[in-house]
């Protein structure tokens, strides 16, 4: 278990961060006379800070450094750098940060709309290494509600071939993080902050308003 992390709210692969920084942070993001700026900065911070926790189960192989002064047992990553996929528009905000911590990650992308007769998630725009099988794909939005399109999302990148799959968001409500630990077991899923509630028109409660349009300014 991740050191700086202890509250999982009751569920098995859920870690929601509790750093004090990550915490203070939360509640900036929160507020709403935050303005875009200022969002779209905390929002990078806060991908690096759950990232560095996300990151923390990638495998590791032994290798060997020559030092100025002598050989130094060290351990590398194992895998080829892995893949981020933000799930379009709000995922997008996360990129950055996610960059910040691991530059030479790929970036795909996925994009999905609700059918209007069936309500469903479909895919309208994907694109994603052709080697994802062999990498580690972190999946990023920053709003975990319902978690349909999570779960859509999850199950289109696993058609490709996606196999160590962690879901990143900022805040997760316990509808969705439910929805994926039963659809998705196998997926951890890390979060900045865990809310209760959904309000009717499933927006997280208290939450912090609409991702997309707190980043990209369209409110
Ligand atoms: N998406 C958002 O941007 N905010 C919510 O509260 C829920 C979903």
């Amino acid at each position: 278990m991740p050191v700086s992390t202890n509250n999982s709210h009751g569920f098995e692969r859920l870690v929601v961060l509790e750093h004090p920084l990550v915490q203070a942070k939360m509640a900036l993001l929160r507020d709403e006379n935050t303005p875009t700026k200022e969002f779209r900065e905390l929002v990078t911070d806060l991908t690096i800070l759950v990232g560095y926790e996300a990151t923390r189960t990638l495998a590791l192989r032994d290798i060997d450094v020559k030092t100025p002064v002598n050989i130094a047992h060290c351990r590398e990553l194992a895998n080829p750098s892995p893949v981020i996929i933000p799930i379009l528009r709000a995922g997008l905000g996360m990129v950055e940060g996610f960059m910040e911590l691991m530059p030479d990650c790929k970036v795909g992308h996925l994009g999905m709309y609700r059918d209007e007769e069936t309500f469903l998630p479909v895919p309208y725009y994907s694109n994603y290494p052709h080697d994802i099988a062999e990498r580690d794909t972190f999946l990023l939005d920053p709003m975990l509600a319902t978690g349909g399109s999570s779960e859509a999302a999850i199950e289109f990148i696993k058609g490709k071939g996606a196999k160590n799959i962690r879901f990143m968001c900022i805040v997760a409500a316990r509808e969705g993080v439910a929805r994926l630990q039963e659809k998705h077991p196998d997926v951890e899923i890390y979060a900045a902050a865990f809310d209760e509630e959904l309000t009717p028109k499933a927006y997280i409660n208290p939450g912090l308003g609409d991702a997309g349009d707190r980043l990209f300014g369209t409110l």
